[in-house]
C-alpha cells in the first residue's frame, strides 16, 4: 500500500528526531529578523539566506503579502520575541502574478459567498515589493520600522535582488 505524503513526512520525522538534540534554545530568534515570504515551493528561506535554527522567524503566505495577519505575526515578533529587521521576499514567476481579482469572483459564483480577502494579485513585482514595506513601515502597532528591506527572488538564479524602497522618478 502507498504511503501518503503526510505519513512520508511523518516517516521522515522519525529520522529525523533520532538524529535531534535539544538546541537549548529559547523562541527569540537569535539574529533578531522577521522574514516575510511568498509560500512558493522554490524558496528555501534558510539555504538561500544562509540562515540557522533558531536565527529567525519565518512569516509565509501566498504572494508574501503584508496583510492584518502578516502585522499580527511581525508585532507579536516584535514586541513579544525581540525581533528587530524585516525582511520581505517575493519571487519571480508567483503564482498571484497570473491571478487577478476576478478569483474573488469567481469562487462568488461558485461557491455563493465572496471571501472577505483581497487576492493580493499583482502585475508589477517591484511595487508589490514597495507597497508590502510601506504598510510594514507605516504599521502602528510595530517598534520597528527602520531597519525594513524588501527583495525579489530568482528561482532561476538563486540570487536576491534588491528593491529600492522609493520608486525611482518618471522624469529620470
Ligand atoms: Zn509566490
Amino acid at each position: 500500500m502507498s504511503s501518503s505524503v503526510t505519513d512520508q513526512l511523518v516517516d521522515a520525522n522519525r529520522q529525523y528526531a533520532s538524529g535531534f538534540t535539544d538546541p537549548g534554545m529559547d523562541a527569540r530568534p537569535t539574529r533578531k529578523v522577521a522574514i516575510v515570504a511568498c509560500m512558493d515551493a522554490r524558496l528555501d528561506l534558510h539555504s538561500a539566506l544562509g540562515l540557522d535554527l533558531g536565527d529567525c522567524h519565518t512569516i509565509r503566505n501566498a504572494g508574501g503579502v503584508v496583510t492584518d495577519d502578516i502585522i499580527r505575526s511581525l508585532t507579536i515578533s516584535q514586541r513579544a520575541l525581540g525581533t528587530t529587521s524585516v525582511v520581505l521576499i517575493h519571487h519571480t514567476g508567483c503564482g498571484l502574478e497570473k491571478l487577478t481579482e476576478d478569483f474573488r469572483t469567481e469562487l462568488e459564483l461558485e461557491v455563493g459567498q465572496k471571501p472577505s480577502w483581497a487576492v493580493e494579485s499583482f502585475t508589477d513585482l517591484d511595487q508589490d515589493v514597495r507597497q508590502s514595506m510601506n504598510r510594514v513601515r507605516r504599521s502602528p502597532f510595530l517598534l520597528h520600522t527602520d531597519d525594513v528591506r524588501g527583495f525579489v527572488f530568482d528561482v532561476t538564479t538563486g540570487l536576491l535582488r534588491e528593491v529600492p524602497a522609493v520608486s525611482p522618478s518618471p522624469c529620470r
